[in-house]
């Protein structure tokens, strides 16, 4: 049985501390596409620089191009027995073709992890991630502010779509420590 988990949450959640966490206690590899992206764009492939301004603003990069590169992905053998979603889907109609492209291969997302955090926290934290990562998109308060509009408009609605679909959709407070935000997840998940 393959396991598929989206985590879900604003930029700033912990999303990505907790991937890397929980990767292993699933056996399913982390996919990122914010990683994958910035992968590009530090290997200045074609597609790296086609999403550096988008990703400098904070726009989503278009649905066609974040698509083809998560289908790729999951193509890949490592992922047959499953794999931890971070950053994707960010809107509905990605969260659909996750579904088209998972049925495509016989397989079935199942749970769907939203961290929660408030948006003073959110800002707070991606300030300092800025500071101590240098990550452009996180020094720039015009950016920072978009992608927390973006993730309420766009990105919040995939949690009303996963609930209708009889996912199993776990709500985890994202504050304390990332220990105890993981013993949440791991116990929702049933880890
Ligand atoms: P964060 O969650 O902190 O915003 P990510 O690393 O997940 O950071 O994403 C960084 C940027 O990459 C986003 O602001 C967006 O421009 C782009 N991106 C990542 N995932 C997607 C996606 N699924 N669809 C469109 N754009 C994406």
């Amino acid at each position: 049985m393959s396991r598929y988990v989206v985590l879900f949450g604003p930029p700033g959640a912990g999303k990505g501390t907790q991937a890397a966490r929980l990767k292993d206690a699933l056996g399913v590899p982390h996919i990122s596409t914010g990683d994958m992206f910035r992968d590009h764009k530090k290997r200045q492939t074609a597609l790296g620089q086609q999403v550096d301004a988008i990703l400098a603003r904070g726009d989503l990069v278009p649905d066609s191009v974040t698509n083809d590169m998560v289908d790729e992905r999951l193509g890949r053998p490592d992922v047959a027995p499953g794999a931890l979603l971070d950053g994707y889907p960010r809107n509905v109609a990605q969260a659909q073709e996750l579904d088209r492209m998972l049925e495509a291969r016989g397989r079935r997302l199942g749970d769907v992890v939203v961290i929660e955090v408030p948006d003073d926290e959110l800002k707070a934290r991606l300030k300092k991630r800025g500071l101590d990562s240098g990550r452009a998109d996180d020094q720039d308060d015009a950016t920072i502010q978009n992608r927390l509009e973006t993730y309420v408009a766009q990105s919040a609605p995939c949690v009303a779509f996963y609930a209708g679909s009889g996912r199993r959709v776990h709500r985890i407070p994202g504050l304390g420590t990332p220990d105890e935000v993981t013993a949440r997840i791991v116990a929702a998940l049933g880890l």
